[in-house]
């Protein structure tokens, strides 16, 4: 398989030393596919921001491109400006710009209330010293009014100054093919690259996607849910349809692959030989 593709992989920014030292280990063993990038998600508190910072930090220290992700929850122009510059002395040159859903008891997302409005932030404080990734839905943001709000929104994001967009995950490869085509249409000419989730355990998919209007085709449900706690059916039967997508995906024209990895290699490893993406 040609590499022409965009491969990456993101990261959740770990609670513990130990999670740190797993969450290494588990990227050296995906640096030799030469991802693109390794993306590190962000929380709404103090804290889990830091670790975003720590982590990032470390993967750019380690001479790999990081993209810290960056939400509009409990953000104000003012620490946005601060991030920016300490992302930039760290070398940083992908963010992926988002708003972020509020944690419960927050009543507001602050003084950005949608993401298109971080992005033309951003773009003014950098100009064009970083790469924009945005997030694109597929199935549709489950907040969202109608199929036509949501792609005006996501168009509003790319005329704000996005450079590139990673989709939520999705199952049906359909509804990729459509939503890329609908954005087409609009006149959007970025690259759109499929998010990927593997399936490793079926209750903590359902929750995910439940929480985040994924949808789980029934067939996969019913097939994962048959498998009861058999993990290597689960294991097995997962890379299967997952590797299926991915061809489907890249056959059809997708121009690369974003891997939600929640910190683990091995899955995403074997997905990506299947696929024939081999070490480089
Ligand atoms: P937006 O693009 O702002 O859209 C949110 C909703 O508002 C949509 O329904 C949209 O149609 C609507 N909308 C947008 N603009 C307007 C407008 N101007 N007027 C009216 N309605 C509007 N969350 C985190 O907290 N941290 C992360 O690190 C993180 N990483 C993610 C990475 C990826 C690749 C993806 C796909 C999602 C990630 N999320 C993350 C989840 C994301 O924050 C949520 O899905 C959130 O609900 C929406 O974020 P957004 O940037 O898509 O929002």
């Amino acid at each position: 398989m040609s590499r022409n593709l965009s491969l990456s992989f993101e990261f959740f920014p770990p609670q513990t030393a130990e999670g740190m030292q797993k969450l290494h280990a588990t990227r050296k063993q995906l640096e030799v596919l030469k991802p693109e990038f390794f993306s590190v998600t962000f929380g709404a508190g103090g804290s889990t921001r830091d670790r975003t910072l720590e982590t990032v930090s470390q993967i750019q220290a380690d001479g790999y491109p990081a993209a810290p992700h960056l939400s509009c929850v409990g953000s104000t122009r003012d620490n946005i400006r601060a991030i920016l510059q300490t992302y930039k002395s760290l070398g940083i040159k992908r963010i992926v710009a988002l708003r972020g859903d509020l944690p419960s008891g927050m009543a507001s997302t602050g003084e950005f209330q949608y993401a298109n409005e971080l992005i033309e932030f951003i773009r003014k404080e950098s100009g064009n010293h970083f790469h924009l990734e945005v997030a694109a839905y597929p199935e549709y943001h489950p907040q969202a009014k109608s199929p036509r709000d949501d792609l005006d929104n996501f168009v509003r994001k790319v005329k704000a100054g996005a450079d590139s967009a990673i989709t939520q995950y999705f199952y049906n490869a359909d509804s990729y093919f459509h939503f890329v085509e609908q954005c087409r249409k609009q006149g959007v000419t970025i690259p759109i690259v499929p998010g990927i989730m593997p399936i490793v355990k079926f209750s903590q998919l359902a929750r995910f996607s439940d929480a985040c209007g994924a949808e789980i085709p029934r067939w996969i449900r019913k097939t994962l849910e048959s498998y009861g706690d058999d993990a290597d059916a689960i294991k097995a039967f997962g890379e299967e349809v997952v590797t299926k997508l991915g061809e489907r995906l890249l056959a059809g024209g997708a121009p690369g692959l974003h891997f939600y990895t929640l910190n683990q290699s091995a899955a995403c490893l074997s997905i990506c030989k299947n696929l024939g993406i081999s070490p480089q």
